[in-house]
């Protein structure tokens, strides 16, 4: 029996920086102070500088800096936001917690993101308020048209799966309004819990986001707006700061995993390979083909102790919570739906070994 390999390895992952990361839990529980202070400080400042500009502004999760970067762009209640079907149903959640209303757009086939001529036919339709480009996978949307196809309508970047991405040069998170970014503990970046931030150039945004996240308070009590409680914690600041200072080093072993895998699996039959617009970066939070032999192969992959998974395996529009209420663009979503029944995640991350590669890749062949 060979070993299987499992689609993450997040143990192996926090045994890599182990002491650094036990050496940071101390130093916090020793400090006396839990929550929004000096280590989130810190881990916010070189989560900037990682970006490269703006500031952040560090959150609870995901879903809240997608919200909280909607709400400080002025987004509110019965306004029409644009985004994809096919993402986390998080982005989505985000946009309806607020009280707007999700107008889906369908997706390019390649990249599998926001696709500009959807988005510009949702546009004719709905009086859309704002923009969440969902940088999906890893790789960015094709920001420099839906930019021009949104025109003074705000667009946030959507960047929980695409932490340090890039376009034409440009970071994930820099290239629209606000970017907001997840450390669940399968991205790229993750924590020891739930985390998130967003990234912005823009210091009233931010300074609005400051208030928001905590009460809506300027100074501690007293609320000049209605805020959420959307914390990032003390202890989960500190580990994501250890984290932080290997996610480069990490997103080049995933590029290179990939790399294996394109070549490997070129020249399979009904078998495609991801593939990169010109002028991006892909960090690969996830390396998902596309087959019309999806079930099969994931049954094969299966049967030799191999993991895979589907992202997602509905997308938003076809889940009951959401099917049948959510007004769509004009052109429909078959992008979408097609790509829903193809599409099938492998195994990727930086403590893969290059021979596990190979043998996902002799599995797939037959
Ligand atoms: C993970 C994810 C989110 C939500 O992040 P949480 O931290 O889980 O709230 C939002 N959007 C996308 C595209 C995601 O992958």
């Amino acid at each position: 029996m060979t070993t299987p390999i499992a689609l993450v390895d997040l143990q192996a992952l926090a045994q890599s920086q182990r002491d650094e990361l036990l050496a940071a839990a101390q130093r916090v529980l020793e400090s006396g102070w839990y929550v929004l202070g000096k280590e989130v400080e810190a881990f916010e400042a070189a989560f900037a500088a990682f970006i490269g500009s703006g500031q952040a502004v560090s959150v609870a999760n995901g879903t809240d800096a997608v919200e909280l970067s909607l709400r400080a762009v002025g987004i509110r209640a019965g306004d029409h936001v644009a985004t994809v079907s096919h993402t986390a149903v998080a982005t989505v959640a985000a946009i309806e917690r607020l009280g707007a209303i999700p107008v889906l757009v369908d997706i390019d086939p390649h990249r599998y993101t926001l696709c500009p001529d959807s988005l510009a036919a949702a546009m004719a339709a709905y009086p859309i308020r704002a923009v969440v480009a969902v940088h999906l996978y890893g790789q960015c949307a094709d920001m420099p048209r839906i930019l021009d196809v949104a025109g003074d309508v705000p667009v946030i970047e959507d960047c929980a799966q695409a932490t340090g991405a890039r376009l034409n040069g440009c970071v994930a998170g820099t290239m629209a309004a606000a970017g907001s970014f997840s450390f669940y503990p399968t991205k790229n970046l993750g924590a020891f819990g739930d985390g998130g931030a967003v990234v912005t150039t823009d210091t009233n945004c931010a300074a609005r986001l400051r208030r928001l996240r905590q009460y809506g308070w300027q100074e501690r009590y007293d609320s000049v707006e209605v805020g959420v409680n959307s914390r990032l914690d003390e202890l989960q600041a500190a580990l994501l700061s250890v984290r932080l200072t290997r996610l480069a080093q990490e997103n080049r072993r995933r590029q290179e995993l990939a790399a294996l895998y394109d070549r490997e699996l070129a020249e399979v039959a009904d078998i495609y390979t991801p593939s990169v617009a010109a002028g991006a970066e892909h960090v690969y939070h996830l390396y998902v083909i596309r087959s019309a032999n999806r079930d099969g192969l994931m049954q094969r992959l299966k049967a030799a102790g191999i993991g895979s998974a589907l992202h997602y395996p509905l997308a938003v529009h076809q889940q009951q919570a959401y099917a049948g209420r959510l007004p769509f663009a004009p052109t429909g979503l078959p992008q979408t739906e097609a790509a829903v029944r193809e599409i099938l995640s492998l195994p990727l991350h930086p403590m893969l070994s290059d021979e596990d590669v190979l043998r996902v890749c002799r599995v797939l062949k037959g």
